[in-house]
């Protein structure tokens, strides 16, 4: 028997067989071979290969579009649901914010607070004569404002200052 030579990583004799096998026990259209001949060839060349990782691996405890709703965001890691999710995921989980957008593949931008939180906020700043200029809204990258070290939340800071 000669040696056979590969086509895309995939012997075309041993589809050849498939398909005699599966034509001679099925009633198959003329038409429909085609199809069937790439559905064998396919599925030949994919054994054997790892899956391919994907992006996250991980799985979500709820699916990424409803992480963040209007007054609430809610951790992907345990389905934790607050308004503000930095802390919880540095005393939960010992995680940056920024750690755990890099572990979900999040933009930077991704809120950590919840929307209406962080207008709440942010009127409040205003009708106490702060932030004025814009600065600060929920729209804002995250990456550009100047974070606080640790724990407390901006607005607290800002609060005492105005009293
Ligand atoms: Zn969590």
């Amino acid at each position: 028997m000669a040696a056979e030579t590969k086509y895309q990583g995939v012997f075309p004799g041993m589809v050849t067989k498939i398909i005699a096998s599966y034509v001679s026990h099925h009633n198959v259209a003329p038409e429909q071979i085609p199809d069937l001949i790439n559905s064998v060839h396919r599925t030949i060349n994919s054994l054997g290969k790892p899956a391919e990782p994907q992006a996250g691996t991980l799985t979500p405890a709820v699916p990424l579009r409803r992480s963040v709703q209007r007054d609430a965001v809610i951790c992907l890691d345990c389905g934790w649901k607050g308004k503000m999710l930095r802390r919880h995921l540095s005393t939960r989980h010992g995680l940056t914010g920024e750690q755990y957008l890099k572990r979900w593949g999040l933009p930077s931008d991704h809120p950590l607070t919840a929307p209406t939180y962080s207008q709440q906020r942010s009127t409040l700043a205003k009708e106490l004569g702060l932030g004025r200029g814009g600065r600060q809204t929920a729209a804002a990258p995250a990456s550009d404002a100047p974070r606080p070290r640790r724990g407390r939340p901006r607005g607290s800071r800002t609060a005492a200052r105005a009293v």
